[in-house]
């Protein structure tokens, strides 16, 4: 599979796949990157959209979806994205099957649904901002040789970790009664206990444990499950409004290239509405990666 694409879609939903057939049918390259179904996967019987007398199953119009724009030649990898950001072009970096990878756009459309795993601690949220972050690569730079923790279990947790180490005096990483689910090399520490309290006067202080046992910290870093629509896109120093990308009317984020589309964006959660998004962010792809071949005198 080759590396460099005009536009890679985040998201195999309806928002994603709207997106890519729009894309691909302007003579684009799309790849689409997902780690699942998403929302569809959960929905049994959809019986308001469009064009569908009997109700079809959330599973059954993911395949089609997919199958269609597969059929448009666009490229599907399978797995998680672990994080993105801007040199020149878009650097998409990907855990898959085989290990980590990493692909090159000229433009990202960002339709990752909903999902935003929460922390399960009482009053963390009061933090938010005194100490809980939701991005490294935008807030380490605070934590420079400070204690810091990483609460998460999986692949995102530990590059979270990574983009910390260089900076912070001391890096745990917090799994919250889970076992890692991946490999956690020996110069984090872990803990695994559950955590009870954030406590601080103001801004982080401490962590304490279902045990008794506390560490001091000076910044948490909320790294759960896997990385939101919200989480990627403030990588790239993207502006994110109460959890949701901010967009303008074409879908493009505060950064030139980077377009969202679906639930990520908030508002009517429905398939009809994700699918128009999709289009109308597919459609600005197009008009953005064509003015840009013609700056590079690169038109096709
Ligand atoms: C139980 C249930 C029932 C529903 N019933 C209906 C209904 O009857 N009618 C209706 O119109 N709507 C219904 N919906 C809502 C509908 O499913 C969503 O509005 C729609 O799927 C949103 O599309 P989307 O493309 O924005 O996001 P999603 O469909 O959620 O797709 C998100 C995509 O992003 C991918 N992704 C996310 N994060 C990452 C990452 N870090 N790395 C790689 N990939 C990532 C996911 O794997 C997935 O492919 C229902 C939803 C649920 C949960």
């Amino acid at each position: 599979m080759q590396n460099e694409f005009d536009t890679i879609i985040i998201g195999k939903g309806p928002a994603g796949v709207s997106a890519a057939l729009y894309a691909l049918r302007a003579g684009l390259s799309v790849l689409i990157v997902a780690k699942d179904a998403g929302a569809l996967s959960r929905a049994h019987a959809i019986a308001n959209y469009y064009g569908f007398e009997e109700p079809i199953s959330g599973a059954e119009l993911e395949r089609r979806g997919e199958a269609q724009a597969k059929a448009l030649g666009a490229e599907l990898y399978t797995g998680e994205v672990l994080d993105m950001m801007f040199a020149d072009v878009f650097h998409v970096r990907v855990k898959g099957a085989e290990g980590e990878v990493e692909f090159t756009s000229k433009s990202v459309v960002v339709a990752a649904g909903s999902v935003r795993s929460k922390a399960p601690i009482p009053g963390i949220d009061a933090y938010e901002g005194k100490g809980v972050s939701y991005c490294a690569v935008c807030d380490g730079f605070f934590y420079r040789k400070k204690n810091v923790a990483v609460l998460g279990n999986g692949a995102y947790a530990l590059s979270e970790a990574k983009e910390l180490l260089p900076l912070a005096a001391q890096v745990s990483i917090c799994t919250l009664g889970e076992e890692p689910k991946v490999e956690i090399p020996a110069e984090y520490s872990v803990e695994k206990e559950k955590i009870v309290a954030i406590e601080g006067d103001g801004h982080v202080q401490k962590i304490k444990f279902a045990s008794g046992k506390e560490i001091p910290v000076d910044g948490i870093f909320v790294a759960i499950g896997t990385a939101s629509a919200a989480d990627l896109a403030r990588k790239t120093g993207a502006a994110v409004q109460s959890n949701k990308l901010a967009v303008d009317d074409k879908l493009m984020t505060t950064v030139p290239g980077l377009f969202a589309a679906g639930d990520c964006l908030g508002g009517i959660l429905q398939v009809a509405v994700a699918v128009g998004e999709g289009a109308k962010a597919g459609l600005a792809v197009v008009e953005y990666v064509r003015k840009l071949r013609a700056k590079e005198g690169t038109a096709k």
